[in-house]
């Protein structure tokens, strides 16, 4: 029981690594606020669920009302919502940047200024940032996420400067998970199971990633034990950001 007496906001969290870390915050004794577009019919027991698009002001406002009025403090946000489209700068469309650029980063933006007031009035608290191993390489053909999940190494930074030592932020950033958004992003392609089969070649480490091992991270990253990590961008990933590809011989 870790994190008893604690409150946690989890963003994006009906589903894949949202969803992991909230259940492990509930085991670990937390109060957990699971905010999602997504309103799973069996929610976990015992979260609180409400439902909220991260990217929009109002809507982050109407949440974060909603929990100071109910718990009075914020402990731990794990900012963890992110979608992904496919394109270019060329083919991507100015509708998709922005919808990438809002889900991405601006809820950061969003939920972090909500919840740092809350966090100041419980004396410390942790920020979270799911940013990706596309912060630091980057595969073809997503130039709005990966553009987007940069920036979200800039934001965690200042973060950490502007609010320190109350306030820690730190950017975790996964290889390949296995979440919907990667089961859904491979069923577009013309070979599903050769497109999961290059996911796991291309981790030095043979496979892809799951859940678990990122609500892991994240909850090590919260204890007091950690009290000394704060503007740091840690790779979860398989060795994929240490390697160049190239030949299989
Ligand atoms: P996921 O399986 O798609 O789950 C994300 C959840 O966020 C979904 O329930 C989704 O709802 C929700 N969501 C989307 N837009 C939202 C919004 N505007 N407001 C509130 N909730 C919203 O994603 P995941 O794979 O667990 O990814 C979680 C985070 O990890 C993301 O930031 C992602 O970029 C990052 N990440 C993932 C991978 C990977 O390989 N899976 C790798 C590196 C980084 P809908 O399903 O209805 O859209």
């Amino acid at each position: 029981m870790k994190f008893k007496d604690k409150i946690v906001v989890v963003t994006g969290a009906s589903k894949g690594i949202g969803a992991a870390c909230s259940r492990l915050f509930l085991e670990q004794g937390a109060q957990v606020v699971m905010l999602d577009i997504w309103e799973d019919e069996n929610p976990i027991k015992g979260s609180h669920f409400i439902k909220c698009d991260v990217s929009d002001e109002r809507s982050v406002s109407g949440a974060f009302n909603h929990i100071e009025e109910k718990f009075g403090k914020l402990d731990f946000l794990v900012n963890n919502a992110g979608i992904q489209k496919y394109g270019t700068v060329t083919s991507t469309t100015l509708e998709d940047w922005d919808l990438v650029f809002n889900v991405n980063l601006r809820s950061m933006f969003l939920c972090a200024q909500k919840a740092i007031p809350l966090m100041q009035k419980a004396g410390k608290g942790v920020v979270i940032n799911v940013a990706s191993v596309q912060s630091f390489v980057s595969q073809k053909n997503v130039v709005a996420y990966t553009t987007a999940k940069t920036a979200v190494l800039g934001l965690t930074r200042s973060i950490a400067v502007d609010f320190a030592p109350e306030i820690r932020c730190i950017a975790v950033c996964p290889g390949t998970i296995d979440t919907p958004m990667l089961r859904d992003s491979i069923a577009l392609s013309e070979n599903p199971d050769e497109v999961l089969q290059e996911c796991y070649d291309m981790h030095p480490i043979g496979r892809i990633g799951n859940p678990e091992e990122i609500s892991e991270l994240i909850g090590f990253l919260c204890e007091d034990k950690c009290t000394f990590i704060t503007g740091e961008a840690i790779r979860i990933d398989g060795g994929l950001g240490i390697t160049i590809g190239g030949s299989k011989r």
